[in-house]
């Protein structure tokens, strides 16, 4: 019997076969449950604000108290979701308006909420 190279099972199976230069599956079967995002510090970013990298991509740089502040798991999950999650709130300190589904504490002047 001819190999149907069309079918879609098969192009599926031989899609897999494909590795990447560290030896490990180029393709995976499932979309990544995780968006690892990396962000270096640097303290001539302006507070609350992620810069990308110029030179590594998928990078961002970031003042190391914009980090600390940050909620850790930010990043995972998707980016229009976020929206419904809003929760607005004038920050004590500072009186600056920050998105407490995004920090941890002010990421301006630091003040726990
Ligand atoms: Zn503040």
């Amino acid at each position: 019997m001819k190999k149907d190279h069309f079918n879609p099972h098969i192009l599926h199976q031989s899609l897999m076969k494909n590795k990447n230069a560290a030896g490990l599956p180029l393709f995976q079967t499932r979309p990544a449950q995780e968006v690892r995002v990396e962000i270096l510090p640097d303290k001539s970013v302006v507070a609350a604000k992620f810069l990308p990298h110029d030179q590594k991509q998928g990078c961002f740089k970031a003042h190391p108290i914009t980090i600390a502040a940050m909620r850790k798991d930010l990043f995972v999950g998707g980016m229009e979701e976020f929206s419904d999650l809003e929760k607005i709130v004038i920050c004590s300190g500072c009186q600056k308006e920050i998105d407490q589904q995004f920090w941890i504490f002010c990421p301006y002047c630091e003040t726990k909420y």
